[in-house]
């Protein structure tokens, strides 16, 4: 459909969109006469008020006028091509079609094809127009999902409506969230290959060394329940793990600059197939890469398979954790014995003396059975990350040693939307939210709703 006009051509309409919206503009303006009227003028706040009560009355107004001048060869469209058959067909009808947007409600009047040899009914505006199927159009459902990924589902048509003045209910915030994360798949969440190359030739500095390429995994506990059919019992709820891991470059001074974030509640062989998919993106001879972590098992062998050349680093706060743990079997929990005894290790540990320590801990008389166990378990922890210890040296050639970026961010994407009190996830709910929260974090939402969007919009045209 070509509606593209010259200068000239448009002019015209341009005009009377102009008269149109100067008419509304009027009527709106008459809304503050009792302002002017009372015998107290309004204070700032009671003014802003009732900007923000009726401005959409005053905008929706424009939008509608809008739309009847920039299309009115499509409103006004008597004859269209049958898009099955080609065969062409006369308008039947014009059909009000409601719509919502952050400007507000208003209708569009719009002619309607029928082509009897194809059951096939369509509004060519529509399809120009990008309609989504629901009555808050994209532009609005952008937003609610937004705000859904960040609060929970009850108050994000409250806070919604207070802060947009745009009414939605809590389930169109929870559907329109279920149907963009079921579009968000690892490929659109994690930035193309030229986005991250564009984030390391950021973090590059052109005389020094390579930038470091931090890849954190770590896992965080998640509330899940089992899906149940509606109004019958539902079962009961568990722990699982959220297997996460936070990429970032360390940039000049020391900043952070995010490359991409991807948390799923997932077995460990889906982790290590989904972050071979993320090593295939980044271009691995301009870094040098870290590979921060906890004892862990999965998490280790799904960051080396993913990047055999990485430098292992075991994560100096979790090691610190475990120390200072068995610091409080040995001696008084909090005492000074502790605390000194604790440091001093620690100290050995970070100049790499992981042998020596081991051997001392051997030689070690706990107090308890407990304590005894608890010496054991860092005896052996020790020894599986001994070659993961090699704090001062890594620090010395510029590496990170705390995964705090990895803890953060699952603070950030896991912890403060998905450990609200009351909230079980049912697990394929629970990764749309964390997709979707990760394409937040990452810079790729808006592609992502895009994309979702241009989805949902041709189904309508192709299914009226
Ligand atoms: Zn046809």
């Amino acid at each position: 459909m070509a509606i593209a006009c010259t200068q000239e051509q448009f002019s015209p309409f341009l005009e009377e969109f102009q008269t149109m919206a100067h008419e509304v503009l009027d009527k709106w303006l008459e809304g503050f006469r009792p302002f002017f009227e009372s015998e107290e003028p309004p204070g700032l706040e009671a003014l802003s008020n009732h900007f923000q009560k009726t401005r959409s009355e005053f905008m929706s107004a424009c939008m509608q006028a809008a739309i009847e001048k920039l299309f009115p060869h499509m409103i006004e469209q008597t004859q269209a091509p049958c898009p099955r058959c080609g065969k062409s067909l006369s308008r039947k009808r014009s059909d009000e079609r409601k719509v919502s947007t952050m400007q507000g409600k208003f209708s569009i009047w719009r002619p309607y094809f029928y082509c009897a040899d194809c059951h096939h009914g369509f509004h060519p505006l529509d399809k120009v127009l990008r309609l989504a199927p629901q009555h808050h159009q994209h532009d609005v459902q952008r937003r609610v999902v937004k705000t859904a990924a960040r609060v929970p589902f009850a108050e994000t048509a409250e806070q919604f409506e207070e802060l947009s003045g745009v009414m939605v209910g809590n389930h169109f915030s929870h559907e329109t969230l279920n149907a963009v994360a079921d579009v968000a798949a690892l490929e659109n969440v994690i930035p193309q290959r030229e986005e991250i190359n564009a984030r390391i030739q950021r973090a590059t500095v052109a005389s020094g060394p390579p930038p470091v390429l931090v890849v954190a995994s770590d896992g965080a506990m998640t509330p899940t329940r089992p899906q149940a059919p509606r109004k019958t019992k539902r079962g009961r709820g568990r722990y699982r793990e959220v297997k996460g891991v936070r990429i970032y470059l360390i940039g000049p001074e020391k900043r952070i600059i995010h490359v991409a974030s991807w948390h799923q509640i997932q077995e460990a062989d889906e982790f290590t197939e989904d972050l071979i998919r993320i090593a295939e993106r980044i271009d691995v001879s301009r870094v040098r890469v870290a590979l921060l972590g906890d004892g862990a098992g999965w998490l280790w062998n799904a960051m080396t398979k993913a990047f055999p050349q990485g430098r292992q680093i075991l994560d100096y706060y979790h090691c610190a954790e475990h120390v200072w743990k068995v610091a409080d079997h040995l001696y008084p929990e909090g005492s000074l014995e502790a605390h000194e005894w604790a440091e001093a290790t620690l100290v050995r540990l970070c100049l790499g003396k992981i042998k020596e320590t081991v051997a001392d801990l051997e030689t070690l008389n706990p107090r308890d059975t407990q304590a005894r166990e608890e010496v054991q378990k860092l005896i052996t922890y020790l020894n599986n990350n001994a070659h993961r210890i090699d704090y001062l040296e890594n620090l010395d050639a510029g590496y990170a040693i705390g995964s705090g970026g990895i803890e953060s961010a699952n603070k950030f994407i896991s912890h403060t939307r998905m450990k609200r009190s009351g909230a079980w996830w049912i697990v394929p709910y629970g990764n749309g939210m964390l997709r979707i929260r990760c394409a937040m974090y990452n810079g790729t939402y808006d592609r992502l709703f895009n994309q979702y969007a241009g989805k949902a919009s041709l189904k309508v045209v192709e299914n009226k």
